[in-house]
């Protein structure tokens, strides 16, 4: 039989092998007519109550056992369900129904009409916000009708969960020790099951489109998170490939090229959560600590107890995770929102705050000059910890030498007013962020002022080539490979190394093992990526031999277009 490609979008990047079991959960919102005679208002609202109270307690438990098997911020999401549960808005829209003389599932199913209709019509994340509320609808219309649930915890081994679509409820029930793999029509690579499902380490393809449906049940399918593609019924050579991507080994000491240049392998890290299996993948430390997941899905910002809690929480996973000469060293950077970063509560507009406009460290340094503050004293404190003593922070979005000293001056303001109360802090190694044309050319500036750079190819090569990161009609233009992204990159190490900065890279293209050699011959000190990919770039360096790549690198920057730098490459 000859294999069948699915094209997706890759969620979790990495690749699982196994068979195909549909789940397709009853579907509750096909009501039958409601009674023309109408009904007892007063019955349904007692029936809608109850059931509201039975969604409650079932997501509490589940908050609860997220929380314990995949961490505390991916178990935020059911605070948010449990809030929209109670949303004055829909329980207005319920009662109203009611009174109309709908039947208690009826009002329910009109309720949440506009709300998911309003959400599904925005862009990005706000769009993603539309399945949470169509699964606390759902939920609500089980328990109304008497559906029964699926079990998803109990699946044999070795199954690949094919759905139109996963919420977050169904995916925190997976159990990464069985299941190889998911697949679902829908969905975007941002969200929150796609969240879970990474954090887990499960293999997952979301946003396949109708054509999954092709894949019956009881197939053989490999699910390559890397390339964003489901197999069905994989030829002896996908298999294979398969097979070697799952095997690589480990490696739990830090490494150097075949020549002994020593290169830190760190992990990209959005919860606390994924510090653990970031040690298991040999990960040296935390290269990028992406803080805005602690502040999502929730009614208000973490305060500073919490943070501290939080980022003591990975430092103290890699202090007793990693073996080697001082405590690893965790890079942490300062909220990051607007652009494709959303935060309800903080109520960013789209254009104000969009790629172009008032994110990352402007917001800091202007209206959210409270959080930033909140968020340092909590970096310092934990800085002066045991634990902690490997910590560094990163301001990022950075585009002027005043942008920086202002940050800066804030870390020293933060330090006395924590010295004048009394408690215990340190200043930490501090860096900044290059992800911005400007930024390439202040970089000797920078390099002056902190103790690292940190170069983040996903927005640097969406400014220097002027294409949206999150646009799929740009696609040709958002490669880090494209020459005036590599000749950024190279002006930046040069100048970082030239003002005694270590220069680091934690976007996407720093985790490609097929460009490790490219990067330590641009002369990179470090790299950090998600975790799943760590093993391949760490048994990467050390087939690297310095001369030969710094070689490549020439050849490559000496290229004038993308097609000449493939080729040499
Ligand atoms: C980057 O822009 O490359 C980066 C690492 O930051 P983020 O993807 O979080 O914007
Ligand atoms: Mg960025």
């Amino acid at each position: 039989m000859t294999e069948r490609r699915f094209e997706g979008i890759g969620a979790t990047p990495t690749l699982g092998v196994g068979t195909a079991v549909w789940y397709r959960p009853t579907d509750v919102t096909d009501l039958e007519e409601p009674p023309v005679d109408g009904v007892d208002p007063v019955a349904e609202r007692e029936r809608f109550d109850a059931a509201q109270a039975d969604a409650r307690a079932e997501l509490e438990a589940e908050r609860e056992s997220t929380r314990e098997r995949v961490g505390e911020d991916e178990a935020a999401v059911f605070d948010a369900h449990l809030k929209f549960l109670e949303d004055p808005q829909i329980e207005s829209g319920v009662e109203e129904a009611l009174e109309e003389g709908l039947p208690a599932p009826h009002a329910v199913k009109e309720a949440f009409a506009g709300p998911i209709e309003q959400f599904a019509g925005m862009d990005g994340m706000m769009a993603e916000r539309a399945d949470d509320l169509r699964d606390i609808r759902d939920r609500l219309l089980r328990l109304l009708t008497g559906t029964e649930r699926t079990d998803l915890g109990s699946l044999p081994d070795g199954s690949v969960v094919l759905a139109e679509l996963l919420t977050p409820s169904d995916t925190a029930q997976l159990d990464p020790d069985s299941i190889t793999g998911i697949a679902t029509m829908e969905g975007g690579r941002t969200a929150h099951a796609a969240i879970i499902a990474r954090s887990l380490g499960i293999p997952a393809v979301v946003g396949v489109g109708d054509e999954l449906d092709a894949v019956d049940d009881g197939t053989d399918v490999v699910v390559d998170g890397e390339d964003g593609v489901v197999i069905a019924d994989p030829d002896a050579a996908t298999r294979e490939r398969a097979a070697e991507s799952t095997q690589t080994a480990v490696v739990e000491e830090s490494v150097a090229t075949a020549d002994g240049r020593s290169v830190e392998i760190a992990a990209n890290l959005g919860t606390p959560a994924e510090a653990g299996p970031a040690v298991d993948r040999g990960a040296d430390g935390v290269g990028l600590f992406r803080t805005e997941f602690l502040f999502q899905d929730r009614a208000a910002a973490p305060d500073e107890d919490e943070q501290y809690a939080a980022y003591h929480e990975v430092c103290e996973a890699f202090a007793a995770g990693v073996a080697g000469d001082g405590e690893p060293r965790i890079v942490v950077r300062t909220l990051d929102v607007g652009g494709d970063k959303p935060i309800d509560y903080l109520g960013l507009d789209p254009d104000e705050n969009g790629f172009l406009g008032a994110r990352g460290i402007r917001l800091s340094l202007d209206e959210h000059a409270d959080l930033f503050e909140t968020q340092l004293r909590a970096l310092l404190r934990v800085a002066a910890t045991d634990a902690g003593a490997g910590l560094a922070v990163m301001f990022p979005l950075v585009s002027t030498v005043e942008e920086l000293e202002a940050a800066l001056e804030q870390v020293e303001s933060v330090a006395d007013d924590l010295d004048d109360e009394g408690v215990d802090y340190a200043i930490p190694e501090l860096g900044v962020m290059v992800e911005t044309p400007a930024s390439t050319y202040l970089a000797d500036a920078f390099a002056e002022r902190v103790d690292f750079l940190s170069i983040g190819t996903n927005d640097l090569t969406q400014y220097i080539q002027s294409a949206q990161r999150d646009l799929d009609r740009m696609s040709e233009y958002q490669d880090p490979l494209a020459p005036a992204v590599l000749r950024a990159i190279d002006r930046t190490v040069t100048a970082g190394h030239a003002g005694d900065a270590w220069v680091g890279m934690c976007g996407e293209m720093a985790g490609d093992p097929d460009l490790t050699e490219l990067l330590v011959g641009l002369g990179l000190d470090e790299l950090s990526m998600s975790a799943v990919t760590i093993p391949d770039v760490k048994t990467a360096i050390r087939e690297v031999d310095t001369e030969a790549a710094a070689e490549l690198a020439d050849a490559m920057l000496a290229a004038d277009t993308l097609a000449e730098v493939r080729q040499r490459l």
